[in-house]
Order: C-alpha cells, then structure tokens, then sequence
C-alpha cells in the first residue's frame, strides 16, 4: 500500500499500477490515519491510500 497527499495521487497511481501489474485502487484515509500517516513523496499529511 501507498500513503499520499492530494498532490502525489497521480504518481502514487502510477507507482501502483507498475508494482502489481494491474489497475491500483485509491481510498481516503480516515481522519486518525490522517494524523498519523504522511505521503509516501513528501512531508505532507497522506490523504490518500493506493492499494490492489
Ligand atoms: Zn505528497
């Protein structure tokens, strides 16, 4: 699983997409993950999750 911002979505898509050789699947995060949890690309609290 990927944890992203707002920002790095396309690229956490992308990413996923690549390691599992098929189409990723993209969920918000609750809002305690949210505290506890930056993106994978850079500092900023992760909104997102991609998974298969
Ligand atoms: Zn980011």
């Amino acid at each position: 699983m990927i944890y992203c911002c707002k920002e790095h979505v396309d690229l956490a898509l992308r990413s996923g997409g690549e390691r599992q050789g098929s189409a990723p699947f993209l969920k918000e995060i609750s809002t305690e993950e949210i505290l506890s949890t930056t993106c994978e690309y850079c500092q900023n609290p992760a909104v997102y999750i991609v998974a298969n």
